[in-house]
């Protein structure tokens, strides 16, 4: 199980968004209009299944 995390469009750093998922589930599934408080920068960002990746 890795975890999804999206890179901060803020600070440029990539940040967990508190969901997992194995490369499997994450390429099968629908992600869309999802948000996450951020804890790089502390705002909310909206993010999509492009923006995400699985980090193990
Ligand atoms: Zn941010």
């Amino acid at each position: 199980m890795g975890q999804i995390v999206i890179k901060c469009p803020t600070t440029g750093k990539e940040v967990s968004t508190g969901m997992g998922a194995d490369a499997a589930s994450f390429a099968s599934n629908t992600y869309s209009g999802n948000s996450v408080q951020c804890s790089a920068c502390g705002q909310t960002h909206t993010w999509n299944k492009a923006d995400a990746r699985v980090k193990d």
